[in-house]
């Protein structure tokens, strides 16, 4: 077993299982259900994805990286948060559109 991929939630880790099993990898979820006290939140609820054979590593990579990208995750930032005002600023803005500050 290997701990593979911390997903955002459990939809995100059923689908990056979804892909892996289309590469015959073996993988399964582990955490997700380790909340703790009502409505708290806790890095523990954060499922991981865990690979069962250490030797699919390398494919199960390219497999996450495919994955990633094809759902635009990774070249595209996302939107930020002015420091001067606290608008929140679409990604590709380099200057607040409220009061014109400069991204920090
Ligand atoms: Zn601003």
């Amino acid at each position: 077993m290997l701990k593979f991929y911390e997903a955002r939630d459990s939809l995100e880790a059923r689908q990056l299982i979804d892909a892996l099993s289309a590469h015959r990898i073996e993988a399964t979820v582990l955490g997700e259900y380790l909340s703790g006290a009502a409505g708290e939140l806790s890095a523990l609820n954060f499922p991981w994805v865990w690979l069962i054979n250490n030797d699919d590593l390398p494919i199960a990579q390219s497999v996450l990286d495919g994955f990633l990208a094809a759902r635009g995750a990774l070249p595209k930032p996302g939107p930020w948060v002015c420091p001067g005002c606290g608008a929140q600023v679409d990604a590709g803005f380099e200057i607040c559109w409220q009061c014109g500050a400069d991204r920090k």
